[in-house]
């Protein structure tokens, strides 16, 4: 096994907990001195920072949220003069103001840098590769982590940012790139149109392994974008956020990528999972929202970060046998607290509904699920899906595919649901972010 940074990524357990500890004293100390927030809230909730001694000790730190950010826009945690900041970076800003997140020379060059030369060490990409790199680039910090990760491991990169699905296709044929960076349902996509226009793939193709993330993806759909590419294709994944600094938190290995787990660099991040209903600490198997303490941020550090993901910890966190054995393991996220639907009651993730969908033959590329309120006030779940093409053709199949995911959804979920089955290419296509959920209860 290579890696980047030998020293901290085989680093033993103990040596991580104190070196951890040691950082968060540290990080606590500079963030009560220099961000009035966190001077306000351990006062206001009676919290001497000296007490703060171990990562047992957080528990008793309030959380901090997107809405702190925003009430703090645009400077107020950024913790350091912005004469200090080397560059600023930015959430999308969607849902309302932008959230910004800056860096010193040393949080982009030298910490990001490590970062990402570990988790494509990990992956197993090197100077010998061809990088196609489809994430946004601008405030956006897709675009520009694959750049440092390229640079850190020495691989070649070819800068081609989002779209351009059909000079992809032909370019990913003409130049035998070896790796991609972009979201899978980009890859899914981008897989499918190829097919259409004539290129094979498996053959015409040189990808070996990608690095995949910005989305939630279901096991099952991994395992076919594996398939529909060369054998031997490997699906790797980053997960991260803009508030954390970028695509740099967690990673799959040659070991956890099988169990679609990810490693948490833990010497940059301290991470908890949480009952998102009770902010109580979840146990190790137990599902959980992600909360993240930054140990190595100068600028924009966070304590106890909820990022409305949920995952949770691994029932075996520690001792992978890649040789990270003190960087837990965390499974894939499932789904954001914000994505919940309520549907008659029952707590429903869009990414369940995709899981039951992957493993139902015949089912095609596009689906969306609509929620609605009927006249008698009781909601509704519709799940629309194409049909393959060549099921699209025969009434029994598409009748099977029907009761099939009706089937499952009822067992997995609990609640009846309306299943439509559509033709093929009829739902609408999406190169990014995937909106797949219309919740048509919202709109009144
Ligand atoms: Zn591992």
């Amino acid at each position: 096994m290579e890696y980047f940074n030998k020293e901290m990524d085989t680093i033993p357990l103990e040596d991580l907990k104190s070196l951890q500890n040691e950082r968060l004293r540290n990080v606590v100390e500079r963030c009560y001195q220099n961000i009035p927030y966190y001077r306000e809230l351990f006062d206001r909730n009676g919290i001497n920072p000296k007490h703060i001694r171990t990562t047992d000790d957080l528990v008793n730190i309030p959380f901090t949220e997107k809405k702190d950010l925003r009430d703090h826009y645009p400077y107020g945690l950024l913790g350091i003069s912005t004469e200090r900041i080397y560059r600023f970076a930015a959430s999308s800003g969607t849902t309302g103001v932008p959230t910004l997140t800056g860096y010193t020379d040393k949080d982009w060059n030298e910490t990001l840098l490590d970062q990402m030369g570990r988790i494509w060490k990990s992956f197993g990409i090197g100077d010998k590769d061809l990088v196609y790199q489809c994430y946004g680039y601008g405030l956006f910090l897709g675009g520009v982590c694959m750049e440092m990760a390229a640079k850190a491991v020495g691989a070649t990169l070819f800068p081609a940012g989002p779209g351009r699905t059909m000079a992809a296709m032909q370019w990913l044929k003409d130049m035998k790139h070896t790796v991609i960076c972009c979201t899978p349902t980009f890859l899914a996509y981008l897989t499918s149109e190829a097919g259409k226009n004539g290129i094979d793939p498996k053959k015409d193709w040189a990808l070996r392994t990608g690095d995949f993330g910005g989305e939630v993806a279901a096991p099952s759909f991994r395992r076919k974008l594996e398939a529909d590419l060369s054998p031997g294709f490997v699906y790797h994944e980053t997960y991260g956020l803009s508030e954390l600094g970028g695509a740099c938190v967690a990673f799959s290995c040659p070991h956890s990528v099988k169990s679609n787990q990810l490693h948490v660099l833990a010497d940059h991040y301290f991470v908890e999972t949480i009952n998102p209903e009770t902010g109580e600490r979840a146990e190790p198997g137990e599902k959980g929202e992600l909360v993240f303490t930054t140990l190595t941020r100068e600028s924009s550090p966070l304590i106890r970060w909820r990022t409305r993901d949920m995952s949770g910890f691994s029932s075996e966190p520690y001792g992978c046998p890649c040789g990270r054995e003190a960087h837990p393991l965390i499974n894939y996220v499932t789904g954001r607290t914000d994505d919940v639907l309520k549907v008659r009651g029952t707590l429903v993730f869009p990414s369940q509904i995709e899981e039951i969908l992957t493993q139902v033959h015949g089912v095609g590329e596009g689906w969306q699920i609509v929620i609605d309120q009927s006249p008698d006030a009781l909601d509704t779940l519709l799940i629309m899906v194409e049909a393959s093409p060549d099921c699209w053709e025969k009434k029994e199949e598409k009748e099977r595919i029907r009761a099939e995911i009706s089937a499952h959804i009822q067992a997995r979920l609990g609640i009846g649901a309306l299943i439509e089955v559509k033709e093929p290419s009829s739902l609408p296509r999406f190169e990014g972010k995937a909106k797949r959920v219309l919740d048509r209860r919202k709109e009144e």
